[in-house]
């Protein structure tokens, strides 16, 4: 009989017990005993959960604070030297200090970098390792969650990160690899520890094998296993990656002295032949066959038979998983209250493909017990490549832009922001009193005109010159649209960790999308009646939709995309029709959907940047397309935002200290449009002085050409209060008219 376990669990606890208990705690509302205990009741939920499943091994280790990762580097005691001036008082504050850069007690430090989890939603602190970074153990944490969960009755598979993804994943001053040999015999002597207390298997996750990894690293697993392997006969490692084929990677990972590997099924399926095939004599075969990474109930019909034969061969070697940890998936589905029976029929959150496992299981063992093919829809086949041949505007950039100029007869270094103003406390609870059916439509709408007008009344004071409406109406930039249009569903309770305490809840792509009428121009349309100046239409792009969303599996993702951009390219021209000549469609979430393998980039940059194109590719030359992107390291991805070919792109640099500004300016002859590197950190509530922005304008203007910078911030400003937005604005703004100013006086002189 196959075994079944999984990777990971999600830690948040199925009501987001553990970000209310860790919230409270930072308020200083609970005792820090309070929060412990309100952990392990999440970690005891979460083994009992799979333990009630009937998974023959329960996984310990996944549960953390704040993040998996952040466990590790306290773990191997690899806190940077800031921390320990000020040193909190206990453990968990020292973490959190990490972690948030303050914690109830010990001295504020500059918190870690947050980084993404590979290709997904989740961030994880990055490690910083000092050139001469020296490793201890400190394993008291990892040992007493096994001690605990083994004190339940649990059969128990702790999880760790290997030495090579640990290593990886870090920052260093030199060659991170060059740490390996420090690093090691922390694990030698955690694994000796975990089989002093009764452990069998340990699940060691290196996804990096599924990278297009430099010959140096590759090099040096075989090496490093056969170190970590040989110290610790008694335990038997499962070595586990996932997101990604193998590919070159795949004889050597079951090469390596582990006892099992485990593959990512869902993502590289057609690696399970080669995989069976280069097994050992001895080893186990883990299959991530389950979705990790969505919200799907599986075809288990389809994977029985599928895995018959290989059940046959490899017997009780064959074990049975989802493709990654679950912590990417929303907890349980029973804790959907208002969802219909009908579309929740078709969904397995965490809990629910823990019973799929089980099923599995049984269905493999019996061949005799078939159940009924999934009703998934058949893969219509894709007709994205023929809708997006010709996506480019008839008139190129250099045709566009002298229109462009002649229409809005803008100032030298225009001055604009990114879309969103304050949601005040106001705002919110007007929004909430809507939604619970206390106020009236009306009586919202009304409210949220107020809002639109106080807006464009202070922008004109601030005297910006392309305006905003400031997206009152949303309360966020994916969900608000999945709304608006037809084909998404919205959970009430499918919260997946983003990091920390924070969660987000992915629309669901449930069906093909479309428009059923205009989502945001009676908003933009009230807003230009204000005013004189500009009002920018402001659009999610087809892409971050798609990105933040739980895809369809029935047709590719390229469709959706192209459906999104069918609807958003109707908004498109429904704004412009309504006289909104200024279009911004974001895209901050473009990078995150590039694949883990080189190889694949450009087949997805290709129907990406196509998707976007086709959104705006019908406007009059004279409507300026202006995109936006929230980060900075552009120099993988340079062509694909040529390629976007809007006429003006804002992307956030003023954390990168401008370090974006190579790839810019390095192409050959520059970023060929328009483009404004934000100016200032919309993060901090710290007010930029005047003399600081004149500074970096100029810098700026030493790459960029003058009639092509624009003056903006990094991102938007939502987060923010008024008083810090408005003085922040003004000195933009002031700082923008003086070099403005300087560089006329220059032209006529
Ligand atoms: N227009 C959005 C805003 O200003 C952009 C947000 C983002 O890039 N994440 O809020
Ligand atoms: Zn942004």
């Amino acid at each position: 009989m196959a075994q079944t376990h999984i990777l990971g669990y999600p830690r948040i606890g199925a009501q987001r017990e553990l970000k209310k208990a860790l919230e409270a705690y930072w308020r200083g509302d609970v005792t820090q005993a309070e929060l412990l205990r309100a952990g392990a009741a999440i970690r005891r939920d979460n083994w009992k959960a799979q333990h009630d499943a009937g998974l023959d091994l329960v996984t310990v280790g996944d549960f953390a604070w704040y993040d998996q990762l952040l466990n590790h580097t306290l773990l191997f005691g690899a806190v940077p030297a800031r921390f320990s001036e000020g040193a909190a008082d206990n453990r968990l504050d020292q973490y959190f200090r990490l972690a948030r850069g303050r914690a109830p007690s010990g001295e504020p430090a500059a918190a870690s970098a947050m980084t993404k989890w590979f290709d997904t939603n989740y961030h994880y602190l990055v490690p910083e390792f000092a050139a001469n970074q020296e490793f201890t153990l400190d394993s008291s944490w990892l040992l007493d969650e096994v001690r605990e969960a083994q004190g339940e009755g649990h059969a128990v598979k702790p999880v760790i990160i290997g030495p090579l993804t640990y290593l990886w994943l870090g920052r260093s001053d030199g060659d991170a690899l060059a740490l390996l040999p420090q690093l090691l015999p922390c694990y030698e002597q955690l694994l000796r520890q975990l089989a002093d207390i009764g452990v069998e298997w340990v699940q060691i996750d290196e996804p990096i094998l599924g990278l297009d990894l430099p010959a140096a690293w590759r090099d040096a697993f075989a090496p490093a296993y056969a170190q970590i392997g040989g110290a610790a006969t008694a335990i038997r490692l499962l070595l586990a990656s996932y997101f990604s084929p193998l590919r070159e990677n795949l004889s050597l990972a079951f090469s390596l002295p582990v006892a099992g590997v485990h593959i990512d099924c869902v993502r590289a399926p057609e690696e399970l032949p080669a995989a069976v095939e280069t097994l050992g004599a001895e080893q186990v075969l883990s299959l991530g066959v389950l979705n990790g990474r969505n919200i799907w109930r599986a075809d288990l019909g389809r994977l029985q038979a599928q895995l018959q034969p290989v059940q046959q061969a490899l017997g009780e070697r064959l074990w049975l998983s989802a493709s990654c940890s679950l912590l990417h998936c929303p907890v349980d589905l029973e804790t959907e209250q208002a969802l219909e029976e009908a579309k929740r029929q078709k969904l397995a959150y965490a809990r629910q493909k823990l019973d799929e496992l089980k099923q599995l299981q049984t269905m493999l063992d019996d061949a005799n017990a078939k159940i009924a093919e999934g009703d998934g829809a058949p893969a219509v086949p894709a007709n994205t490549t023929e809708a997006l041949a010709d996506t480019w505007r008839p008139q190129s950039y250099a045709e566009r832009a002298p229109l462009q100029r002649a229409r809005w007869q803008l100032p030298l270094l225009p001055t604009t922001t990114i879309g969103s103003f304050p949601q005040t406390d106001l705002l919110r609870e007007v929004r909430s009193r809507f939604r619970k059916d206390e106020i009236s439509r009306t009586d919202y709408e009304d409210h949220l005109r107020a809002e639109i007008a106080e807006a464009i009344r202070r922008q004109e004071i601030l005297g910006l010159d392309v305006l905003v409406h400031g997206e009152a109406e949303r309360n966020d930039m994916v969900e608000y649209f999945g709304e608006q249009l037809d084909g998404f569903v919205h959970t009430g309770n499918g919260w997946v960790q983003s990091y920390g305490s924070r969660c987000v809840k992915p629309p669901v792509i449930f069906g093909d999308i479309s428009r059923p009428q205009p989502m945001t121009v009676e908003w933009s349309r009230h807003a230009q009646s204000l005013t004189k100046k500009p009002v920018k239409g402001m659009l999610t792009g087809p892409v971050t939709i798609l990105n933040w969303s739980f895809p369809r599996e029935d047709i590719p993702r390229s469709e959706s995309c192209l459906q999104i951009a069918k609807a958003l390219r109707q908004e498109v021209l429904d704004l412009e029709a309504a006289d909104i000549g200024i279009i911004q469609i974001d895209e901050p979430a473009l990078r995150e959907g590039v694949p883990l393998r080189d190889s694949e980039h450009r087949d997805y940059f290709d129907w990406a940047v196509a998707c976007f194109r086709y959104t705006c590719a019908k406007v009059q030359p004279e409507t300026q397309i202006h995109t936006h992107m929230c980060y900075s390291n552009f120099n993988a991805i340079m062509d694909a935002i040529v390629a976007l070919d809007a006429d003006v792109i804002t992307i956030e640099s003023a954390r990168s200290e401008l370090r974006l500004l190579d790839a810019f300016a390095g192409r050959q002859g520059g970023y060929p449009n328009e483009i404004g590197p934000g100016i200032y950190d919309i993060h901090s509530p710290n007010v930029p002085e005047r003399a600081e922005l004149v500074a970096r304008l100029r810098q700026l203007l030493e790459v960029i050409p003058r009639e092509k910078l624009w003056v903006n911030p990094d991102c938007g400003l939502k987060t923010r209060n008024w008083a810090e937005v408005g003085s922040a604005l003004l000195n933009m703004v002031e700082a923008a008219r003086s070099l403005r100013a300087e560089l006329e006086v220059a032209e006529s002189a």
